[in-house]
């Protein structure tokens, strides 16, 4: 594979971009390699500006659950440009896109819509903070909620796989009113509440974590959540950005049954346009401007575009009956395939999973339930496995601490040559 114009244009783009990239792990910084410039995608395919074709399991990230460039979702997009890209002002899209959400996640009875997951998860801790009049979170370690500066401790991939936990820039009072516990254990939640449970405003989580590679909460984590939070009086939030839509059409919520006070969304909800979303009960939704006084706003929120997109997306999920179903039929079938294969290449790992998001992580630990455990991963061997993978036209996330997404766009077909590539891939390393 020649990689000839990736390497120029990354030349050119780290003269006027910083790192080159405008997001930190675009840079396939912890794989030590040259990123690959993307030229088009179509289905579970993209295309790099050398020609070369690659399996697609990044799906930009989670958002691209139905593959690349879909023709519903196209023709959503190019039948609203048509009318104006942009009006400042209230449209039926925001609340057709409302509607559609408050019936499919079954916590949210009212929502706004943002730009970004950061957004979302930034505004959804004013809310909260504003709603309870306290001022701490609690955040778990190897969690990631977008880049505001309350998250940035301990935060998970770009943040890990870069050497930054602690960025500079965030203040130090804004860090110590951010609380970290461990996932997955519910005493290091308790041991926070026990001290300074009046000051905490809210508890946030990736009901799934997505951001240290896959880690599944354990039966009981969920829930124990739950009931410290209303114990306490401090409001749940579940940062849905992955999750939603994904593991069931209700996300995280629906596929546990355990149920938030407030939910974050972003990714597939935008069905590749930059969106965003918050929401929850109608009384904690109502705290804010204009009826009530905690303030959030956007220039772009609700923008038409984002919306026809969004809206054709989650029409797609919640009108494709076999949709979750096959997801997992197909994610399984990945699953058993490479755990088949470590033992035939007799390399030492494990597979995280849940649904159509799974981490092969590379360890001699048993299991992987805690940021400390992800951490104990080979990275060295997973640059090399992704390096291998990328050579054999798969595109996996440049990460040992990501989520490999399986669409529905990907066959029976596909995934098994997937699985004879990756028993190459395995087998060289
Ligand atoms: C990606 C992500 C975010 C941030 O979303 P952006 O759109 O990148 O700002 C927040 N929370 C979780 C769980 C995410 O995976």
């Amino acid at each position: 594979m020649q990689f000839t114009k990736s390497i120029e244009a990354f030349k050119k783009a780290q003269e006027i971009i910083p790192g080159g990239v405008n997001s930190p792990v675009r840079a396939f910084k912890s794989v030590k390699m040259n990123p690959v410039f993307i030229s088009k995608a179509k289905g579970a395919y993209i295309t790099d500006i050398d020609g070369n074709v690659y399996l697609d399991f990044v799906a930009s990230w989670g958002p691209l659950i139905f593959g690349h460039a879909h023709d519903t979702i196209l023709a959503a997009i190019n039948e609203a440009a048509q009318k104006g890209t942009s009006f400042g002002a209230p449209n039926e899209y925001e609340t057709e896109m409302a509607e559609l959400i408050v019936d499919m996640v079954p916590s949210i009875q009212k929502v706004r819509m943002v730009n970004s997951g950061t957004e979302a998860t930034m505004s959804a801790i004013r809310l909260a903070r504003g709603y309870t009049k306290r001022e701490c979170i609690v955040k778990f370690a190897g969690n990631y909620h977008g880049h505001g500066d309350s998250f940035l401790i301990k935060a998970g991939s770009g943040a890990i796989t870069l050497g930054l936990p602690d960025s500079p820039g965030v203040t130090s009072s804004t860090a110590m009113d951010t609380l970290t516990a461990e996932y997955n254990n519910l005493n290091s939640v308790k041991a926070l509440f026990q001290e300074r449970g009046k000051e905490i405003a809210a508890i946030i989580v990736e009901p799934v974590a997505g951001n240290m590679g896959v880690v599944v909460p354990s039966k009981d984590f969920l829930q124990g959540l739950r009931d410290i939070c209303t114990q306490y009086g401090a409001l749940l939030i579940f940062d849905e950005v992955i999750t939603g839509f994904r593991l069931a059409k209700g996300g995280a919520q629906e596929y546990f049954n355990v149920m938030p006070d407030l939910t974050t969304l972003g990714k597939i909800i935008g069905g590749g346009l930059p969106v965003g979303a918050y929401g929850g009960s109608k009384e904690i939704m109502d705290m804010l401007a204009p009826i009530g006084p905690v303030y959030q706003a956007g220039t772009l929120s609700g923008n038409p575009l984002a919306m026809a997109a969004g809206i054709a997306m989650l029409k797609l999920i919640r009108n494709t009956t076999d949709f979750h179903s096959e997801l997992e039929r197909k994610a399984a079938k990945l699953e058993k395939g490479i755990l088949n294969n470590l033992k035939e290449a007799g390399v030492n790992g494990l597979i995280n999973r849940v649904g159509s998001m799974m981490t092969l992580f590379f360890t001699n630990e048993k299991q992987i339930t805690s940021y400390d455990e992800a951490m104990k991963s080979d990275a060295d061997r997973y640059a090399k496995y992704f390096k291998l993978s990328l050579e054999n036209g798969i595109y996996l996330a440049p990460s040992q601490y990501e989520c490999l997404f399986i669409s529905y766009a990907h066959t029976d077909k596909e995934i098994e040559d997937v699985i004879a590539k990756n028993l190459e891939a395995l087998k060289n390393l």
